[in-house]
């Protein structure tokens, strides 16, 4: 594949980096941005993101506000979902709700959803983003740890989704979106745990469309490959890319970046994708065709991440 990279024209190369839309790697909006779709593509809507206040999910609070769409910003932090939205709202000149929350505790979902309607009047979108992640072999994974991923990802998934559906969409419609990931299509080492849990929200997606589709509900998943940017790439890709050049395995030869995912997610949350439900859109650079789940080079980077 790395020969495939050398042989690739330097004018597809230059095209393709132009392509590409620019994105900032810690948690800070950009510092422009250029509109490929309408501004008001989500004009009067509001989003409720649960995990919007890092990484992937602060980057769909930012490119949704962006298109006119109001936010409120979920997470256990307060002062981090709370610094967040200063920054979303000074950037985009929209409106971001902070609310403090667990999705492994219902009742705590059921009183941030109530004040966002008392905020807001309306809720359109529910992304869920909330997740926990690290790598381990399944043989030194506890009970407990396994357990807790389970509940942060598909319960959490799952609780989020019943309650807005009991408190809004049922009666006004709604667009789900759940960020899972492509770990369980090729079993990837050392993530029995993420895997299991993604795989599940990929069915609960296909469930809830079906269930939840006369109520003119979409639910959809976003299963995003490598983001740079992001805590998830930091802890579990990081360092393996830079040392082993990993990204010329992917088809696309680099990893993808949260503006990337944020636009896919625009997309499934929008009119766009108003004949779109069930389905999950996998957002990879068509890395989990070929990735190598290599083993050695996989521990090598969990002995290091443990210490
Ligand atoms: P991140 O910044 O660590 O985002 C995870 C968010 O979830 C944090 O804001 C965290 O905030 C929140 N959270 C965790 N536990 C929670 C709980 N119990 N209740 C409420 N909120 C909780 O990670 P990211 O890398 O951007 O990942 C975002 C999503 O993309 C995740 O679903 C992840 O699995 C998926 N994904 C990422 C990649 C990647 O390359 N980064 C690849 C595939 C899939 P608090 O700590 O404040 O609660």
């Amino acid at each position: 594949a790395g020969a495939v990279r050398s042989a690739r024209p330097a004018m597809a190369e230059a095209a393709m980096a132009a392509r590409v839309p620019p994105d900032e790697d810690g948690d800070e909006c950009l510092p422009q941005y250029r509109h490929l779709l309408s501004p008001d593509l989500l004009a009067g809507q509001v989003a409720f993101i649960t995990g919007g206040g890092s990484g992937i999910g602060f980057r769909i609070a930012e490119i949704f506000m962006r298109h006119g769409c109001r936010t409120v910003i979920a997470s256990r932090n307060l002062q981090r979902v709370s610094e967040a939205s200063k920054k979303l709202m000074a950037a985009t000149g929209q409106q971001c709700l902070p609310l403090s929350m667990d999705v492994r505790q219902p009742q705590t979902i059921a009183a941030a959803v109530d004040e966002a309607l008392k905020e807001f009047q309306r809720i359109d979108i529910l992304i869920n983003g909330a997740a926990g992640n690290f790598l381990c072999p399944a043989s030194a994974l506890s009970f407990n740890a396994f357990k807790t991923v389970i509940d942060i990802d598909t319960m959490g998934t799952f609780n989020t989704s019943k309650v807005l559906f009991e408190k809004y969409f049922r009666d006004h419609g709604g667009i789900i979106v759940n960020i899972t990931a492509t770990l369980s299509y090729r079993g990837q080492a050392l993530q029995v745990h993420a895997g299991a849990a993604k795989a599940a929200i990929d069915a609960m997606t296909r469930h809830l469309a079906v269930e939840w589709g006369p109520n003119n509900i979409r639910v959809n998943s976003l299963a995003p490959g490598p983001i740079t940017g992001t805590e998830g790439f930091r802890r579990l890709g990081g360092r393996f890319a830079e040392k082993s050049d990993q990204f010329s395995v992917i088809p696309l030869q680099r990893a993808g970046n949260k503006t990337e995912i944020a636009h896919s997610t625009l997309y499934l949350a929008s009119p766009l994708s108003s004949y779109v439900t069930g389905t999950t859109l996998v957002v990879d650079g068509g890395s989990w065709l070929t990735s190598p789940n290599s083993f050695s080079a996989l521990l090598g980077i969990a002995s290091s991440s443990a210490k």
